[in-house]
């Protein structure tokens, strides 16, 4: 696989970064990832202004300019052959001597990225199941805004939810659900699609802004609010968003079947729809 680092494309096994880069050191640094259909980009441009806006926030400077990270996008598809996949983009603070305080502003940042291959991403068979998910609390830092590369927790979610025999966990704050460990959570009730707000208590997800564009456009009903594990035990339909899963159906939640426990209808339509849309612009 050729990865890209610091503007070089390399065999991974060549490819090095500090042991003295922050992103190792202090998990200074922030990420997106997109996916690949049909050897395209799926809403490149929503990747691209959500890194600008995660490294505007932490106060990095832009690596490359939305041009070129669209070059290096599509050379590693296509080096790597691509069709169906992910793209993992990486930007930290760079190389410094350990200290808390930012290096000066000139020290020059780390651009990192490589694909992962999967076929068959958009495979109807792959939500065909639908997940079963278990609620955790949300013990994450207060800036889920920003997508920085502090996925510990996130990623004990994961580890928590497999231990479960389930497929996620969705985090609970304060009584009520923020999201997934990687993707936005959502409840049908009738005939209303219902989504945390956004804030800082959540990443703003690139796949949950299409999906509730497209449903106020197929005149759906939305609500941006909190809502808690007992009124999804209870609701008519549940699923998650997000790049790689886009939308997925929730058919359990902590052992309780949503609905009747097989993926929903709104969930089915959305996912359809999402997934025309995306291969119709895709870049
Ligand atoms: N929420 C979290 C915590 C995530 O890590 C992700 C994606 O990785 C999402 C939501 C979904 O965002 P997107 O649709 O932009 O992939």
């Amino acid at each position: 696989r050729t990865v890209y680092v610091n503007g070089e494309y390399l065999p991974e096994d060549q490819a090095k970064v500090s042991v003295f880069d922050r992103g190792f050191l202090f998990a200074d640094g922030v990420y997106e990832v997109t996916s690949v259909l049909g050897g395209k980009l799926i809403d490149f441009a929503g990747h691209a202004a959500r890194l600008a806006r995660s490294l505007s926030e932490l106060g990095m400077k832009a690596p490359v300019d939305t041009d070129t990270l669209l070059e290096i996008h599509r050379e590693l598809i296509a080096r790597n052959g691509i069709e169906d996949g992910l793209v993992y983009l990486q930007v930290t603070r760079g190389a410094a001597d350990r200290d808390f305080l930012y290096p000066d502003a000139e020290t020059p940042p780390t651009l990192v990225l490589f694909t992962q291959a999967k076929p068959g991403l958009a495979e109807p068979d792959r939500a065909a199941k639908g997940w079963s998910v278990i609620s955790i609390p949300d013990r994450r830092w207060g800036r889920r805004d920003i997508k920085t590369v502090q996925l510990l927790y996130p990623s004990m979610g994961k580890m928590m939810a497999k231990a479960a025999g389930a497929d996620d966990a969705w985090m609970v704050e304060d009584g009520a659900v923020t999201e997934g460990t990687s993707n936005n959570a959502y409840i049908v009730k009738g005939d209303t699609i219902i989504t945390r707000h956004l804030g800082e208590e959540i990443l703003h997800g690139i796949t949950r802004a299409a999906v509730l564009r497209l449903a106020a456009e197929a005149q759906m009903k939305v609500e941006e609010r909190s809502f808690t594990i007992e009124e999804a035990q209870g609701a008519d339909e549940a699923f998650i968003t997000s790049a790689s899963s886009f939308v997925m159906p929730v058919v359990e939640i902590d052992g309780t079947p949503i609905g009747d426990g097989t993926p929903g209808p709104m969930a089915a339509r959305l996912r359809e729809i999402y997934l025309d849309e995306a291969r119709r612009k895709a870049v």
